[in-house]
C-alpha cells in the first residue's frame, strides 16, 4: 500500500512579470488501488497543480508538501521523482527532433530502473506493450512527438505509463478535450494499468466524458486552487448537469 499526499500546497507560476500565485492551499490523498478524478473550470489551476508536482522550473512550490510514502517528493530530482514510482506526462519532453520513441523509452526507463534495459528483452517489452494497446509498429521509430496528432501524443504517454509502470500516476488531460480516438486511448491504457492492482491514479481533467470509461472512487471539484469539494462518482454527474456555476458563480459546462 503506498499513499501520495498533498498538503497545504501553495505554488505559483513565474512569468515574465514575476510570480502569480495559484495554488492556493491543495490538499489530497490518493492511496494505491484508487483512482481519483480532479475537475475544475478553465483557468482554476488544475494544470498549474500537475507542473508543480513534476518539478516543471517554470512552477513555485511556495508552501506545503507532497509525500510519496512520507517521502517529500518536492525534494527530489525529476529523475529520483520517477525512480520514487510518480509518473508525471508532463515531465517529458514535448518534442525531441531525431529521438525515436524506442530510443527515448529506453532513456526514460532506466531513469525509473537505475540501470538500462538489456537492448533484446527491451525491443520486445516495448513490442509487446505496443501490440497490447493496440498501436501500430511503426509508432516506435517515430521521433518523439514529432508531428505527432492529439491522439497519437497520448498513445505515448500511455505506452509510458505501461512501460514504466509507475505507483501513481497524475495524467492532465488538459482543457482542449480530447478526440474520440484519443478519449479510448487514454481510457483503455488508464484501465489496463489500474487493472494491473495496486496503482494511484491522479486522472485531471475539465469534462466528464472520460468518466464513462474511468470510474474514479473519488471526484474532486478544483477552484481557483484548490480542492472545493469532494464526492465520489457522483459528483460527475452532479457537475455534467449543473457545470461549475455551483463553486464559481460563474456558468460554464463540465460535460
Ligand atoms: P487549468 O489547467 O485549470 O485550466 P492552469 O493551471 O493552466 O489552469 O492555469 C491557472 C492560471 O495560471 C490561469 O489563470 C493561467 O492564466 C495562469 N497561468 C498558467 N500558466 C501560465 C504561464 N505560463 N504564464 C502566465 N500565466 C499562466
Ligand atoms: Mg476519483
Ligand atoms: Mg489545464
Amino acid at each position: 500500500m503506498a499513499t501520495l499526499e498533498i498538503k497545504d500546497l501553495h505554488g505559483s507560476v513565474l512569468t515574465e512579470d514575476g510570480a502569480k500565485p495559484i495554488l492556493n492551499g491543495v490538499n489530497l490523498t490518493v492511496r494505491s488501488g484508487e483512482i481519483h478524478a480532479i475537475m475544475g473550470p478553465n483557468g482554476s489551476g488544475k494544470s498549474t497543480l500537475a507542473y508543480a508536482i513534476a518539478g516543471h522550473p517554470k512552477y513555485r512550490i511556495d508552501s506545503g508538501t507532497v509525500l510519496l510514502d512520507g517521502e517529500d517528493v518536492l525534494e527530489m530530482t525529476v529523475d529520483e521523482r520517477a525512480r520514487a514510482g510518480l509518473f508525471l506526462a508532463m515531465q517529458y519532453p514535448v518534442e525531441v527532433p531525431g529521438v525515436s520513441m524506442s530510443n527515448f523509452l529506453r532513456t526514460a526507463a532506466t531513469a525509473v530502473r537505475g540501470e538500462a534495459p538489456q537492448i533484446r528483452k527491451w525491443v520486445k517489452e516495448v513490442k509487446q506493450a505496443m501490440s497490447d494497446l493496440d498501436i501500430d509498429p511503426s509508432f516506435a521509430e517515430r521521433s518523439v512527438n514529432e508531428g505527432f496528432s492529439g491522439g497519437e501524443k497520448k498513445r505515448h504517454e500511455i505506452l509510458q505509463l505501461d512501460l514504466l509502470d509507475p505507483k501513481f500516476a497524475i495524467l492532465d488531460e488538459t482543457d482542449s478535450g480530447l478526440d474520440v480516438d484519443a478519449l479510448r486511448v487514454v481510457s483503455e491504457g488508464v484501465n489496463k494499468y489500474h487493472g494491473k492492482g495496486g496503482k494511484g491514479v491522479l486522472l485531471i481533467t475539465h469534462y466528464t466524458r472520460i468518466l464513462k470509461h474511468i470510474t474514479p472512487d473519488y471526484v474532486h471539484v478544483f477552484a481557483e486552487g484548490k480542492v472545493v469539494e469532494s464526492g465520489g462518482a457522483e459528483l460527475a454527474d452532479e457537475l455534467e448537469e449543473n457545470g461549475y456555476v455551483r463553486f464559481t458563480g460563474k456558468k460554464e459546462a463540465a460535460a
